[in-house]
């Protein structure tokens, strides 16, 4: 006897999201990550868009686990 899938009552159907409403958010997660990259990967001394050592110090280990140059 075969057994088929019954539908599952009150559960709503799933929508795709279409690529171009989906475009925007991946720029803007792109564009994030990015920014974060640069904070961790190379931000410290010449190129350091914030002066101090504050950034640094708070992406330190995050630096050193990426296998970023250091110290
Ligand atoms: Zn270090």
């Amino acid at each position: 006897m075969a057994q088929t899938a019954a539908p599952a009552t009150g559960a709503s159907a799933i929508t795709p999201i279409s690529l171009k409403a989906l475009a925007p958010w991946a720029v803007f997660f792109g564009i994030l990550m990015l920014v974060l990259l640069y904070f961790v990967g190379a931000e410290q001394g010449a190129t350091a868009v914030i002066s101090g050592e504050g950034v640094h110090e708070w992406v330190h280990d995050g630096r050193h686990l990426l296998g970023f140059p250091c110290h």
